[in-house]
């Protein structure tokens, strides 16, 4: 993980497997992420548009980055994620130029995904008496210029070998198929394409503008995890643990309510409860597992709508 001034390149790997249940979900992401990357001459061929904007909306903690990450690990295109914090400063025209600068590095580095988590919070959703004026405001309009020229600007002031060569310094596992040849499975042919992918948890605080067609061309919902999903996240992460008697399928009935995050929270809760007891203890029993589930309570309310 590289921390640049204006945005991040994340170069953490995530396998599709790593993601418990959500098949449905994979398979759209893998269309709208992966095809517009990986295959612009068909969609020339057919007369489609390539995809500029993803937006995944659904629940806190139930895997929309994680999906992101691993769309962006299998087809080895560069991975660049943007922040509210990272966004927001104190200085005027500072916000603007930093949503401007993460995408000439994107350009730079295209084929790229760049992400852009809590978009609700970057740009928010104007409102009737607004003035127009806000950071935020100004924050949406550089974002929905930049959108627009997505992909189709040649004049970046840095040139893609500059911006290699700074990224890369240091930096040898920065997945960028066009220069690390070894890792690219995969032909990846537009290198100049960029797609945004943003997440949100409030989809009804994402101005309209943004899920205008030519913006945010799809919108995925990533659901909270039903029983068998939840069974799949707890193998997941309990693949490396060594459990005795411990019934994941019974788990998985009883946590209704948890996200991703709050499961994966149960087994490593499990694990230190084990090693708690006993640093020598080398096995996660049934009552290591109650006494998580004891502790980590679910965070979703179930009859809220994302
Ligand atoms: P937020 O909206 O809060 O940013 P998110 O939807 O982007 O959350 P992630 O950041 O992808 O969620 O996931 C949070 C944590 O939960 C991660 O550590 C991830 O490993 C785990 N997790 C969530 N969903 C899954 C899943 N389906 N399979 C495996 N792990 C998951």
């Amino acid at each position: 993980l590289r921390q640049g001034a204006d945005c991040v390149v994340d170069v953490q790997p995530v396998r599709w497997e790593d993601i418990g249940g959500l098949d449905q979900v994979k398979k759209k992401i893998r269309q709208a992420v992966e095809w517009p990357l990986l295959y612009p001459d068909a969609y020339q061929r057919m007369g489609l548009p390539l995809a500029r904007g993803v937006l995944l909306y659904g629940p806190p903690g139930c895997g929309k980055t994680r999906l992101v990450r691993a769309a962006a690990s299998a087809i080895h295109v560069t991975f660049l994620s943007l922040s509210c914090a990272q966004v927001y400063s104190p200085f005027v025209g500072d916000s603007e130029q930093k949503v401007v600068e993460a995408f000439q590095k994107a350009r730079a580095l295209a084929p790229s995904i760049l992400f852009l988590d809590e978009i609700d919070a970057i740009v928010g959703k104007r409102s009737e008496a607004s003035s127009g004026h806000s950071v935020q405001e100004r924050v949406l309009s550089t974002l929905l210029n930049e959108m627009d020229g997505v992909g189709t600007r040649l004049d970046e002031k840095t040139s893609s070998k500059e911006i290699s060569e700074k990224e890369l310094e240091g930096n040898p596992s920065v997945c960028q198929p066009h220069l690390n040849k070894k890792v690219a499975t995969k032909e990846v042919r537009d290198r100049s394409h960029v797609l945004v992918v943003a997440a949100t948890n409030r989809l009804d605080m994402v101005d309209d503008a943004l899920l205008r067609p030519g913006r945010m061309d799809h919108l995925i919902y990533v659901p909270p995890p039903d029983r068998k999903a939840r069974q799949k996240i707890l193998e997941v992460h309990s693949q490396q643990m060594r459990m005795v008697g411990v019934d994941m399928s019974q788990i998985a009935a009883d946590t209704e309510g948890y996200s991703g995050a709050d499961l994966e929270n149960i087994c490593r809760e499990a694990a230190l409860c084990a090693l708690t007891e006993s640093l020598d203890a080398d096995f996660i029993g049934p009552a290591h597992f109650q006494h998580a589930l004891d502790t980590v309570k679910p965070s979703l309310n179930m009859n809220e709508t994302w």
